[in-house]
């Protein structure tokens, strides 16, 4: 399987919400649970 774009999105790290998309801008707030973008991390 080859996937080295890494577009596959960012996962929040206290509560799962998945944002899909390539690049999680900087202001982002989770929607679900209201962390800040420092608390996410790229899917794999
Ligand atoms: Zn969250």
């Amino acid at each position: 399987m080859e996937n080295k774009t890494s577009a596959n999105g960012w996962r929040c790290d206290v509560c799962g919400y998945v944002y899909e998309g390539a690049e999680l801008p900087e202001d982002f707030v989770c929607p679900v649970c209201g962390v800040d973008a420092t608390e996410f991390v790229e899917n794999e």
